[in-house]
């Protein structure tokens, strides 16, 4: 079994890493907080005393920090560049923009340091039952020599094309997250002010066409009232930014995106950042004066 070095342990990189512990590898694990290293350690993980000393021990390095600055701070300035062999696979699973993915492979490419980028999706419930979805942009040979290893936390690893292509796939990913969630909060806001109850309607729509992935898990926190993250919404704002200006980049306007980014501004500055991105429903629960409840 391989020895592992992830960094990044936080709502997604610890049951990730449990995961890949549950497959049999050994895994050397960072992070700046170290309440989560230690929750890792306590499943049997080694913690590092530093970047250098994962990238020093380690052939195959997981990434799952917030965004691209992020990422560049560890992989480009913080230890990893510069303490990894050549031949290293950096293997960034944080969901970044297209452009810095490709800006870091550039620098790795020079230093003989293998890097992929390599989003997921399913979110934490996902991540702690390992039947993530991750989509993977960079070189094919690469890929192929870490996908069983990726398997582990895994039901789906599809390689999507060059650099940036998985990243690409997740601002896709993501896009339709937030306007799923905002179109289902629009809906059955409608409902709730027009007296029908929403849990029913849950209950009659959720098999046909207009049922998804996202309306069986966001529909039942919404009527809980529970907007305990899961995914937040400050994050799904980075998310709909790297979207905005990468269609800006690329020509393809992005109308209900921005709209979407809009309303996520509205709850970060009334204060839910930190909430669940199912929060979107409280946008709309202002608008109307009500609550979308059971
Ligand atoms: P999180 O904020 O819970 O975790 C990020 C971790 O990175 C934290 O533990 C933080 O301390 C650590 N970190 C930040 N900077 C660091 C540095 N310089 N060195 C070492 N560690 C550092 O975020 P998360 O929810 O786990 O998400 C991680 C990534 O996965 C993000 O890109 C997010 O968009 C993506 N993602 C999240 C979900 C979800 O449902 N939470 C789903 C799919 C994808």
């Amino acid at each position: 079994m391989m020895k592992i070095g992830f960094i990044g342990l936080g709502i997604m990189g610890k049951p990730m890493v449990k995961n890949l512990l549950k497959a049999g590898h050994e895994v050397l694990v960072y992070d700046i907080i170290a309440a989560n290293v230690e929750d890792v350690v306590s499943a049997g993980a080694k913690g590092a005393a530093s970047i250098a000393e994962v990238a020093k021990e380690c052939k195959l390095i997981i990434t799952m920090l917030p965004n691209g600055p992020q990422v560049k701070e560890v992989v480009l300035e913080g230890g990893v560049l510069e303490n990894a062999a050549s031949g290293t696979v950096v293997f960034d699973m944080s969901s970044i923009a297209p452009g810095v993915a490709q800006e870091i492979c550039a620098a790795c490419d020079k230093k003989g340091i293998k890097y992929l980028d390599a989003p997921v999706s399913g979110g934490e419930p996902k991540a702690i039952d390992g039947t993530l979805s991750v989509m993977v942009g960079g070189c094919e040979n690469t890929f192929n020599q870490v996908r069983e290893v990726i398997g582990a936390m895994a039901a789906s690893v599809v390689h999507c094309g060059e650099i940036g292509a998985g990243s690409t796939t997740k601002l896709a990913n993501q896009i339709i997250v937030a306007l799923n969630i905002s179109a289902v909060s629009e809906a059955f806001m409608l409902c709730q002010k027009a007296g029908v109850s929403p849990e029913k309607v849950f209950d009659a729509i959720k098999g046909g066409l207009a049922g998804s992935t996202v309306m069986n898990a966001k529909v039942p926190m919404i009527l809980d009232g529970n907007f305990k993250p899961g995914f937040k919404i400050d994050l799904h704002i980075k998310d709909l930014a790297n979207a905005l200006e990468t269609g800006h980049q690329v020509g393809s306007p992005l109308p209900f995106t921005a709209a979407a980014m809009e309303i996520l501004q509205n709850l970060r500055a009334g204060g839910c950042g930190q909430n669940d991105h199912s929060a979107i429903a409280k946008y709309y629960e202002k608008l109307a004066g009500d609550e979308i409840r059971k």
